[in-house]
């Protein structure tokens, strides 16, 4: 429990078992529970092949059900005299399930979308139905993002069908575009301002905001906003004043400063425009992903309350100072509801380790070299590791000299290698014993850590984590009541060396490698296969599946990920809780080969067709028999529909 910190990061909807499997709580610390790992079984009896994305939609309820309690909470404690009406960036993941989920789950909030794109306001004007929240009451659509005529024409044509579209002025072009066609329809708008604050955000996403940031405007722009409309005698318009420090803030003192810089420009805003009703925080607000609850950028050195409270606490202090009525507050928190809810479940195909035994033996007459590397083994100690791991890497360097020089043969070369590792090996594992490990010495661990082959494409499954180095919480889903013996990294399927995971969540700081099992190996089997009309038998040693975890990936990874070697979307499967149990709400089937195929514009019939004339073609010339060039069309014609992966012969067969 403790080598995975999964109290930190996953309370209160994960945790271990006495069978030592993860328990998935996905409505808290209430309800049912399930099994991990007995669901991943039941799932294989159902034909449903992994990788898997397991969303749970009652986590999403909780998460959204937690926010606004938290906000409640802050509004009582403080006696705000407004109300909290958060909205769901759709960016965050924009997939159908999740959006309906969320807008089902909220409707009791009043909570609404926020729209970064023309598309993503689509889905926020299908999605939410006016007529079923509360009557008289317009749901809020925040529309960010850069904005085209057609955008701008829809948001406010939306008004009309029950909506309060907000359209967010990110550029001054926008305002005059929005006046325009909004006197062209005859229809007012609802404006609002994205202001670019001098608070700098931290951590991964800190850019989005400062001086010289993408979006919103600086504060001579907000006043060019603010006397434009004012000529135009439309100021009215303006209700809202959004800003957004970045995504996954680790440290409240930065959400302090913003929300007071905020609070200020809100104020100055509502004294010359008293229209002005709205305060939007944007997003930022943090998940711990490594369980630490510190200011590291995997983390947060906060929670959901001291958040609300702290916002809460700041604008009201604000505007009762400066005499203004406080605003209602809007929070477009994405990765806080999404990121807990799904869980990528993969297998590992296999294993590779650095060899560490030494040579049986060293003979008299072996090569000095040999001979020296043999001495620094055997002479390795508590007191010397550090001098001797120096002795050894030139001792190796130099035999690998003299074999590129013609004087060591391959079996001298192999030895010598052979004797490297195994001192490497009784190195680290006096290191292991050590409260500090010596600088040089600090990527020995990574440099002996097992290779783990994953049946997963860290491209598609975990983009953030190639792409800028985040971290998410990574770990066996059973065999928990045993000792992890290996220390590995993960290499995943593409044939792309980026394609691994060397960085795990640590409480200090990150690991270079992760603590595994050893895989099982099941009794071995025997088959036979034809060659040329023989038949032969071959010996198959099968090992017992395992089955590792990547948990809080419910943000952002999916639209991220791309189809690198064309690993494809992996399947996805939706659970809902019952008082019975768990129920599968539905199931997205991952893709086929044939549809990445299509993707880059291959068509499964035309490829076909080539492999046919390409048999035909092998069988006149005799290299193939006429069973054989069957074999292999449908076998490729029977690949096509496949999934992506890696399917075991089992799996195959019984697709
Ligand atoms: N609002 C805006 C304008 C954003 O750009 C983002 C994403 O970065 C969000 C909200 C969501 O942020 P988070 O997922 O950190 O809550």
């Amino acid at each position: 429990e403790n080598l995975y910190y999964i109290k930190g990061w996953g309370e209160p909807y994960f945790s271990i078992n006495a069978a030592g499997h993860i328990t998935v709580s996905p409505q808290g610390d209430l309800g049912v529970s399930l099994d991990l790992y007995e669901l991943v079984q039941s799932l294989k009896k159902r034909n449903i092949s992994f990788p898997l994305l397991i969303r749970f939609s009652d986590i999403l309820a909780d998460r959204l059900a937690r926010l606004n309690a938290s906000f409640d909470r802050a509004i009582a404690r403080y006696n705000y005299p407004n109300k909290y009406q958060g909205v769901y960036p759709i960016k965050c993941n924009q997939h159908r399930h999740i959006v309906e989920t969320i807008v089902n789950y909220s409707k009791s909030y009043q909570f609404g979308l926020e729209a970064g794109s023309k598309p993503e306001l689509m889905i926020a004007l299908a999605t939410l139905d006016p007529s079923l929240i509360a009557p008289n009451y317009a749901p809020i659509i925040i529309c960010n993002g850069y904005k085209d005529p057609a955008y701008i024409k829809t948001a406010i044509l939306a008004t009309q069908l029950g909506y309060k579209p907000i359209i967010v002025i990110e550029q001054l072009e926008e305002l005059f575009l929005t006046l325009e066609i909004s006197k062209q329809l005859g229809i007012e708008p609802s404006l609002g301002v994205r202001a670019k604050l001098s608070t700098k955000g931290s951590g991964r996403w800190g850019n989005s905001t400062g001086d010289r940031a993408k979006f919103g405007l600086t504060i001579p722009e907000i006043l060019t906003v603010v006397e434009y409309l004012k000529s135009e005698e439309n100021l009215h318009y303006l209700q809202l004043l959004h800003f957004h420090i970045g995504s996954q803030i680790a440290s409240i003192s930065v959400i302090k400063d913003a929300i007071r810089e905020a609070s200020q420009i809100y104020i100055q805003l509502a004294k010359v425009n008293p229209n002005m009703q709205y305060l939007d925080v944007g997003g930022g607000l943090g998940v711990d992903y490594d369980g630490s609850k510190t200011n590291f950028y995997a983390s947060k050195n906060y929670n959901m309350q001291n958040y609300a409270n702290d916002i809460v606490a700041e604008v009201k202090e604000s505007c009762e100072a400066a005499n203004i009525e406080a605003p209602i507050l809007i929070s477009e928190s994405g990765r806080a509801i999404a990121a807990h809810h799904s869980v990528l479940i993969f297998d590992v195909l296999n294993t590779n380790d650095v060899c560490t035994t030494p040579p049986e033996f060293i003979a008299e007459n072996d090569n000095l070299i040999i001979r020296n590397l043999w001495q620094t083994y055997e002479s390795i100690d508590v007191k010397n590791y550090q001098e001797t791991y120096h002795d050894a890497i030139q001792f190796k360097e130099e035999a690998i000299s003299l074999f590129n020089f013609g004087y060591l043969s391959l079996a001298e070369r192999a030895k010598a290698e052979q004797l490297y590792w195994a001192c490497c090996q009784k190195i680290l594992e006096i290191t292991r014993h050590q409260d500090y490990v010596p600088d040089d010495l600090e990527d020995l661990e990574k440099t002996m850590a097992s290779i783990y082959y994953i049946n997963l494409s860290v491209f598609q499954s975990a983009p953030d984590s190639w792409a800028i180095d985040q971290l998410f919480p990574i770990m066996p889903i059973h065999r928990l009541d045993e000792e992890p013996t290996q220390r590995a990294i993960l290499a995943d399927l593409t044939c792309d060396s980026d394609g691994k995971i060397d960085q795990f969540i640590d409480l200090r700081d990150v690991k270079s490698v992760l603590e595994l099992h050893r895989l099982k190996t099941l009794e071995s089997g025997h088959h036979e296969t034809q060659s040329k009309g023989k038949k032969i038998k071959n010996e198959t040693k099968m090992a017992e599946p395992y089955y590792l975890g990547m948990f809080l990936v419910g943000a952002y990874q999916e639209i991220m990920g791309n189809l690198h070697n064309l690993f494809g979307d992996i399947n996805v499967i939706h659970i809902s809780m019952s008082t019975k149990g768990y129920e599968i709400e539905h199931l997205v089937k991952g893709d086929t080969i044939k549809e990445v195929l299509s993707y880059v514009q291959y068509d499964a019939e035309a490829l076909l067709e080539s492999m046919r004339q390409r048999t035909e073609k092998a069988l006149q010339d005799h290299r193939l028999t006429l069973e054989e060039s069957q074999q292999l069309l449908q076998d490729y014609e029977e690949n096509l529909n496949h999934y992506t992966y890696l399917v075991s012969d089992q799996e195959k067969s019984k697709s």
